[in-house]
């Protein structure tokens, strides 16, 4: 059996019933399989497989916390420092009633070669817990943030482990999140990002990951000669990463005409007005259904739906296996061109596949939303420098760190004999920089 499989067949029985954390290896063992042959003596000796799939810790601790009515509500709550390899442990924190071991440990896990391949100083980490924030008021879910950060301090700092947002955690948890950290530790330090900007936030952070995927794709046709203005472009999601897609691919020419909730989708075939889009799930946190109130030609559907219509580009941007094998045949057969994952592993393997087999050009969430995590690693530089930089200059090293990004995933798949195989090719660039640092660092 080949070391890949050996190591594949130990995560399994290690970690029953773990199904997307298995899913998670699986897709990157897979693909890793060329650079590991070529290097396979050293690496089973250093058992660096077994290593990099083992966290260096798991940390599962409870959350008691009182909701408006007095009553006493418990959670359970995660935070996974998998590799600090090439720099403190980095990653979001979660907050949605499907998050288990299984969930961060796949997150965690991805998130290790999405923060290599930024080019900058960060490790692998992930956090959350399956305390749900919807309908909750305001002051449950300070009671909730402050009592998870009485746990979680212990474990983070601003060369250990900083802490992000993700689904269900935004710039209002992570505030909460921030001013209990600095009451306990008393010191003020850049622990977390996604903060505020009057207290050591980035500005362009919240726009990141959305701008960061549109210009990672728009680099992604131009090599491969198409090119993004004029494009027709469907989305998933309606939260911070579907929000800033829709934003950016309107400012580049193309016209986004679909986004979804967990409730339901919009289809406007007069592009998604963001305006209003923002009003209604940034500001008045509500359903998609008042989205399409006050927009008459928008047409609203419950359910799941957004992948049957047209459209050049796809950008699953709302959670993970949200695009099946069934949707991915709809975009094929609608002429879809490019697929680009602005979520974590949106695609579920078998829809991957049928696209990259239709010749659809198909670019991994941990290459196309990894913008996101790099203006986090910027915003923890300008916190060290305690400087504040430009919206402009943020942005114009987020494009940079994108552009980049997708030619070293272009270059490790043409070098490895996979051109156009982006999965591979970011697993490959991303994996080889945190094997090497692994290695050189000795056994531990
Ligand atoms: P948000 O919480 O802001 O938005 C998530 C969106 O997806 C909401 O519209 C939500 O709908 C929908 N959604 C969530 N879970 C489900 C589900 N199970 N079924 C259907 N719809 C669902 O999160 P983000 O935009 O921050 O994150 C979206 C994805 O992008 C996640 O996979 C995240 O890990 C990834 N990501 C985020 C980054 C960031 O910087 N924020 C960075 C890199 C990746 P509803 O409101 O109804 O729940």
């Amino acid at each position: 059996m080949s070391y890949v499989d050996e190591v594949y067949e130990r995560v399994v029985a290690q970690n029953p019933a773990q199904p997307e954390f298995h899913q998670a290896v699986k897709e990157v063992l897979d693909s890793l399989r060329a650079a590991i042959e070529r290097n396979e003596e050293a690496y089973r000796r250093d058992a660096l497989l077994e290593r990099l799939t083992t966290p260096d810790r798991m940390i599962q601790f409870r959350v008691a916390w009182v909701d408006d009515k007095g009553q006493v509500q418990v959670n359970n709550a995660y935070r996974v420092q998998y590799n600090n390899a090439i720099g403190p442990y980095k990653g979001g924190i979660r907050f949605h009633p499907s998050v288990n071991q299984s969930v961060i440990k796949f997150l965690g896990f991805e998130q290790i070669f999405k923060n290599s391949l930024t080019g900058l100083p960060i490790g692998g980490g992930k956090g959350g817990s399956d305390f749900d924030p919807k309908g909750k008021s305001d002051r449950e879910i300070m009671a909730f943030c402050q009592s998870f950060m009485t746990e979680l301090y212990k474990y983070i700092g601003a060369d250990v482990d900083v802490p992000a947002g993700d689904i269900g955690v935004g710039a209002r948890e992570i505030g909460y999140m921030y001013g209990q950290y600095k009451r306990i530790r008393g010191v003020y330090e850049g622990v977390l990002t996604g903060k505020g900007l009057s207290y050591g936030g980035s500005l362009a952070r919240k726009e990141a990951t959305g701008y960061g995927l549109l210009y990672l794709t728009e680099e992604l046709l131009k090599c491969n000669g198409h090119q993004l203005a004029g494009k027709t472009v469907a989305v998933s999601g309606a939260g911070n990463v579907a929000t800033y897609a829709i934003e950016k691919a309107w400012q580049l020419g193309a016209k986004p005409v679909t986004c979804s909730d967990s409730a339901g989708w919009i289809y406007d075939p007069e592009g998604i007005d963001v305006a209003l889009l923002k009003e209604v799930k940034e500001v008045r946190r509500a359903r998609l259904t008042e989205y399409a109130a006050a927009r008459p030609g928008a047409v609203y559907t419950s359910g799941k739906g957004v992948w049957s219509v047209k459209c050049d580009v796809a950008l699953p941007c709302a959670t993970q296996n949200e695009l099946h094998l069934e949707d991915a045949k709809l975009l094929v057969a609608n002429g879809c061109i490019a697929v680009c994952e602005g979520a974590n592993m949106p695609t579920t393997a078998d829809a991957t596949e049928y696209l990259q087999q239709s010749g659809v050009l198909f670019c991994p969430g941990k290459a196309a939303n990894a913008g996101g995590v790099a203006t986090s690693a910027l915003e923890m530089s300008q916190n060290s420098e305690r400087l504040s930089w430009s919206f402009e200059e943020v942005d114009s090293k987020l494009k940079g760190i994108m552009v980049n990004i997708f030619h070293s995933v272009d270059n490790a798949a043409r070098e490895y004999g996979m051109e156009g195989n982006y999965v591979a090719g970011a697993n490959i660039a991303g994996f080889l920089k945190v094997a090497n640092a692994m290695t050189a660092q000795g056994i531990v």
